[in-house]
């Protein structure tokens, strides 16, 4: 790979690249944005498909790449046409308008930490961390909030400025969306193995959560689906999973590769009284003593645990959406 200083802009957000390089891989051509980060483009991609990108989509794809981890793995192919669905779908993004407007109250309470507190607010990130289409997007939802915050200045005017929620924005924030949140949140532990070992039985898991869990909680659109490392800005990750459980109505806890995080996780929420989902691949369930796994621990193997395979997910789907459907009320 060879880089070039450049003035270029960055194709997703339009600000002006840090660099821009032929991929020796790929045909594809790789960036650096001072926003989106590192990121690739396959060329075919980017020559027809991204000319003709809806603009919530295109705003969709700005947002996760702002939000995506540097190394992240996704970061390391070319974004094409069949990868773009699940790269959107990595993110937490609002569902309907009145959404975004709620999570735009949220973000601020959430970040109070003292009545008056003035928060400073950089309009160029936060349009992207709150999934606007632009920064005038974000002003119109200022101008909404207008009375739950306060502001003495506005995203698209190009300035850091200050917010501060206001008495009437906590209100409706503890009456209405903490509890829409608990609602509405189903959240998901398992092992972050992103990198498939077959002959190990060792999945691709984030493509088992992309094709069949998180499908399957947001079915109809009724629960958001909540795994950690998918929600970012969480620097102390335990204090992060700990806030969410407890925002969560229930859990699904896949217990593939024995990781002692899902069991402390999954024995968390059991403590809360959350109704959780076991579920498990199906050699990681029975063991297979030649490749080193054993079966799954004895004081769990006796909940209902939903087996799967990796070449039957749409199955795997199918079975965990007649379970929440079953369980959560
Ligand atoms: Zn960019």
């Amino acid at each position: 790979m060879t880089d070039t200083q450049t003035k270029e802009l960055c194709p997703i957000c339009g600000q002006v690249l840090k660099h821009k390089a032929r991929s020796t891989t790929y045909f594809a051509t790789f960036y650096n944005c001072p926003y989106c980060k590192r990121f690739q483009l396959e060329d075919d991609f980017e020559n027809y498909y991204l000319k003709d990108i809806s603009q919530i989509d295109l705003a969709l794809l700005r947002s996760v790449l702002y939000i995506l981890p540097e190394n992240s793995n996704h970061r390391q192919v070319p974004i094409c046409e069949d990868n773009l669905k699940d790269l959107l779908s990595l993110a937490n993004s609002p569902k309907t308008l009145l959404d975004k407007i709620d999570n735009t109250l949220a973000y601020f309470v959430d970040k109070t930490t003292h009545f008056g507190e003035r928060l400073n607010v950089n309009g160029e990130t936060l349009y992207r961390e709150l999934f606007c289409v632009d920064k005038q997007e974000l002003s119109n939802i200022f101008e909404t909030l207008k009375g739950h915050i306060s502001f003495n200045g506005l995203p698209h005017s190009g300035n850091t400025f200050q917010v501060w929620v206001e008495m009437d924005g906590l209100r409706y924030y503890e009456e209405n969306l903490r509890q829409k949140q608990r609602n509405n949140q189903g959240f998901v532990a398992m092992w972050f193995n992103d990198k498939a070992d077959l002959e190990n039985h060792k999945p691709d898991m984030s493509y088992v959560y992309t094709k069949a869990i998180k499908p399957a909680i947001e079915n109809e659109n009724r629960f958001n689906s909540i795994k950690i490392d998918c929600v970012e800005y969480c620097n102390d990750i335990n204090d992060e999973m700990i806030a969410q459980i407890r925002k969560s109505k229930f859990m699904v806890a896949d217990l593939t590769g024995y990781r002692g995080g899902v069991y402390y996780e999954a024995g968390f929420a059991e403590g809360l009284g959350l109704p959780v989902i076991y579920t498990c691949h199906k050699k990681w369930l029975e063991g297979v003593p030649d490749k080193n796994i054993e079966k799954v621990h004895f004081d769990i193997n006796h909940k209902n645990i939903i087996i799967w395979e990796e070449d039957k997910l749409e199955d795997f789907k199918t079975k965990l959406i007649n379970r929440i459907n079953a369980v959560i009320v």
